[in-house]
């Protein structure tokens, strides 16, 4: 089976999906290769920021977006050492929405896909895993991928890796990965919510232990944060220690942490951050995870990676897609805001999340911390940071009349 298109994506996540929406918006043919037969990613990033909810206002989707399940956040809170503290205010953001979104990702990507295939120049193969590329001479000609009908083979103008932190597309193009370190791995697991669970803080921390917990539905969506490689050592202690950590931090799930019955129940997400020092060479382009892993400190990887579609899409539609100078902009244009981003998840990862999970005594809130909570309008900084982010993408892309969707 064989195709061409002017682009091929290989990975239908949230950079892959934005990308080839924007793409097929703009008119351009484009075929999206996901390796997974559905979008279901249950331990994935799960917050839609507002610069994200901008893009999608931008492309006349907000309504409809809103329409789908989903929670608003429009602070954030902590409770540390059992005192609880906001740290971050959204109701002052100059964005459209001033909130953060937490909607499960596989609704997101099902939401961006539905809108995707209304555009005739848009094809999305599902169980297509990319396993190696396609080469004339030195150019990136294409990709091949498996999929349960045999070999696929998908010749583009342009090859954009959005296949995630352990990408083939951009091992397969030779592209240096400098690995900036994560010290950190984060146990997920849910449990239930109860109508009494009034507690607001989306991380929880005590002396040892870190504990984020994301409202959904009718559950909780729990990270454990241990040690890089600490998943063995609490394994070795055994389940009901496990419980035993997890309630000192939350003590309100005593009730219901019984619930985790075997090792089955928890999922070992094991933490990197990382980034190309090329983004790009002859026919090929890496954007999102591909192109920068990063830590799940503050929420923002899957907002980075929309950002970086919508800047692709800007400058490959303004550009020619298959010169080097154009995709030499797209990482001109994305890396500030990557670098930033990344430096501060390392800081934070070495100067709270390590002493936090080293230290034994009583956990009190920081000063910076205190200040937050004491003085409101101190709150819209971590909340512009976190929400906004380094220079936030507008979709410039045009729309192709021709294709317009009915
Ligand atoms: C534990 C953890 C928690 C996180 N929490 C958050 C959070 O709360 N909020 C947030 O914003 N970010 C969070 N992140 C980061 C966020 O998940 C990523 O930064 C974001 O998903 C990157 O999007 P992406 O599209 O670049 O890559 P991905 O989301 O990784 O998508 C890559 C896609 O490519 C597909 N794929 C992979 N290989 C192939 C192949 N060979 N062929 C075809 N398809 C392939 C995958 O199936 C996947 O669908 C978290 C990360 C971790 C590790």
């Amino acid at each position: 089976m064989n195709h061409e298109a002017e682009y091929c994506i290989a990975g239908g996540g949230p950079a892959g999906m934005m990308l080839g929406l924007l793409l097929a918006r703009a008119g351009r043919s484009v075929v999206v290769l996901e390796k997974h037969a559905d979008f279901f990613r249950d331990f994935r990033g799960d917050t839609i920021h507002p610069s994200t909810l901008d893009v999608i206002a931008e492309l006349g989707l907000l309504e409809a977006f809103l329409q789908l399940p989903h929670d608003e956040l429009t602070g954030m809170g902590a409770c540390i050492g059992g005192e609880g503290v906001r740290v971050a205010d959204f109701t002052h953001l100059p964005t459209h929405c001033r909130f953060l979104a937490i909607m499960p990702q596989w609704t997101f990507l099902n939401f961006l896909a539905e809108h995707a295939r209304a555009y005739p120049s848009f094809r999305l193969h599902l169980q297509a895993e990319v396993t190696d590329l396609l080469a004339d001479g030195k150019r990136i000609a294409g990709v091949r991928a498996r999929t349960p009908d045999g070999e696929l083979e998908v010749r583009a103008g342009l090859v954009v890796g959005a296949d995630g932190r352990s990408s083939i597309v951009r091992e397969r193009a030779g592209l240096i990965v400098h690995d900036i370190g994560a010290p950190i791995d984060v146990l997920w697991f849910r449990l239930s919510r109860a109508a009494s669970d009034e507690t607001e803080a989306l991380g929880r921390i005590e002396a040892g232990k870190i504990l984020v917990m994301i409202r959904r539905t009718d559950y909780w969506q729990c990270g454990f944060v241990v040690p890089k490689g600490g998943y063995d050592n609490l394994r070795a202690r055994g389940l009901e220690h496990f419980r035993d950590e997890v309630v000192a931090v939350a003590p309100f799930v005593r009730d219901r942490v019984g619930e985790l019955s075997s090792w089955d129940d928890v999922h070992v997400l094991t933490v990197k951050v990382d980034r190309l020092e090329r983004w790009y060479r002859e026919g090929l382009l890496c954007i999102g995870d591909a192109a920068h892993a990063m830590s799940p400190v503050g929420g923002v990887g899957v907002n980075l990676a929309i950002q970086d579609a919508v800047a692709a899409a800007n400058i490959l539609c303004a550009g020619d897609p298959t010169a080097e100078a154009t995709l030499a902009e797209v990482q001109r244009r994305r890396e500030l805001p990557t670098r930033v981003t990344q430096a501060l998840q390392v800081f934070i990862q070495r100067q709270v999340i390590e002493r936090v999970l080293s230290g034994t005594g009583r956990v009190k809130p920081p000063l910076p911390v205190r200040l937050l909570d004491r003085w409101a309008f101190l709150r819209r900084f971590p909340a512009y940071a976190v929400g906004v982010g380094v220079r936030p993408e507008h979709v410039r892309s045009p729309v192709a009349a021709a294709v317009a969707p009915v």
